[in-house]
């Protein structure tokens, strides 16, 4: 299955099973959740014309060229007294326009002669430095839509507008679950055969960035009874994210419990790494089994998994932004998957981590980025692809 085919049928799946219950929360505590109304403007922004410069304000209209008397002194915060005709305002950055001035000269190009008065070197002209009423909202418009992802730049947004608290979707919960009979805890010793569990912490972090209640349900051994237990217990999560025993292996309990007590859907997608993804019900609750190499888990929870969260959260634009690059390495041999090399930019160019191997971790750390190498491509030197960064991913 091509990876954009999974894609869709995900999304399409998240559509059908959105989490809609929605909570009033802090603008503080709105980092990483989404907007659950659209955020309206209450009052223009700026509220009121201002200026933009330290400088004098004046009536261009009522102006002929001579030095004019300061009238009065016009502080960020203070509330203006009308410009008295004939004269100019001493007006700082951020200070309210007196009514009846329509311009500010930077104090640049400003001289106070010895009588206290100021004459203007330059050409004036209407509007000058003056940021408008209005100019970057006006009161009743969408500043943000529903369903927007709340980041430090929307909360700053919120916070201009006046919003003290936000209605955003509840957080989804979702249950991990890290199978696999080699697998052991970081901070206990390894014996023979064993391994320690990265995709945990790997995705329960990744989690808590995209604004999940996690619920880590820990290490599960490759059993059937001990499978069908686990999930039973996640009865009341809104997904559970498991990784490891998805191969068509001999180990694949995740599979047979779905099959008997839900439905499965293995898939065998054209990615590389992370070809065999499960998407299934357990009693009604969402299961996506993701496969239990760590470059695999990233991959695949990276382009499908965190989309499919996304849009069950309401979020339009789901999919990490790329840009073309050349690249900076050959590929020789077309794949019959679309491969997701880890890479860094160099001089403007992709390279590669010298080993792409699916059990590599180390190979994501090294890297800025996905570089995506199209099915049945070969690539020579400066050819161009398309680079995913994973800031985009973990974001
Ligand atoms: P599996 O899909 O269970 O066959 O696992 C594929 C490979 O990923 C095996 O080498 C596993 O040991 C490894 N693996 C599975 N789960 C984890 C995990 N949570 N952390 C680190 N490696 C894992
Ligand atoms: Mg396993």
């Amino acid at each position: 299955m091509p990876v954009e085919d999974a894609l869709a049928r995900l999304l399409a799946l998240a559509e059908g099973a959105p989490i809609s219950t929605c909570e009033r929360v802090a603008l503080a505590e709105a980092d990483g959740r989404v907007l659950a109304e659209p955020l309206v403007a209450g009052l223009d922004l700026p509220p009121w014309d201002n200026s933009a410069m330290d400088g004098y304000a004046l009536c261009l209209a009522d102006w002929q060229g001579e030095p004019l008397p300061v009238s009065q002194r016009v502080l960020a915060g203070s509330a203006p007294q009308p410009l008295q005709p004939g004269t100019c305002a001493r007006i700082f950055t951020g200070a309210p326009l007196p009514a009846g001035a329509d311009l500010v000269e930077m104090q640049e190009n400003a001289e106070v002669l010895a009588d206290g008065r100021v004459r203007f070197l330059e050409p004036l002209k209407t509007g000058q430095n003056v940021r408008p009423r209005g100019q970057e909202t006006r009161t009743g418009e969408t500043v943000l839509p529903a369903g927007t992802r709340l980041g430090p730049i929307e909360m700053g947004l919120c916070a201009s507008l006046g919003a003290a608290e936000l209605v955003v979707r509840r957080r989804p919960v979702v249950a991990v679950i890290s199978t696999g009979d080699e697998l052991v805890p970081p901070g206990q010793p390894l014996g023979p055969g064993q391994i320690y569990n990265s995709n945990r912490s790997l995705l329960i972090a990744w989690l808590k960035r995209l604004g999940c209640a996690v619920l880590d349900a820990g290490i599960l051994a490759d059993d059937l009874e001990l499978t069908r237990k686990a999930l039973a217990e996640l009865a009341d999560v809104d997904l559970i994210l498991s990784t490891g025993g998805v191969s068509v292996g001999e180990a694949d309990f995740l599979g047979v419990a779905l099959r008997e007590e839900g439905e499965l859907a293995l898939w065998k997608l054209a990615i590389k790494p992370g070809k065999p993804l499960t998407f299934g019900h357990f009693r009604g609750v969402p299961v996506i089994g993701l496969p239990g190499n760590p470059a695999s888990t990233l991959v695949t929870f990276g382009l499908l998994a965190r989309p499919y969260l996304l849009r069950r959260l309401g979020v339009e634009e789901v999919q990490p932004l790329g840009f073309a690059v050349p690249a900076g390495f050959t590929w020789r041999k077309p794949g019959n998957r679309r491969e997701y090399l880890r890479a860094r930019l160099e001089n403007g160019r992709a390279v590669i981590y010298p080993n792409q191997s699916s059990g590599v971790l180390r190979s994501a750390a090294w890297a800025e980025g996905l570089v995506e190498v199209l099915e049945g491509t070969t690539l020579a030197e400066g050819d161009t692809l398309r680079f995913i960064p994973l800031s985009e991913l973990q974001a």
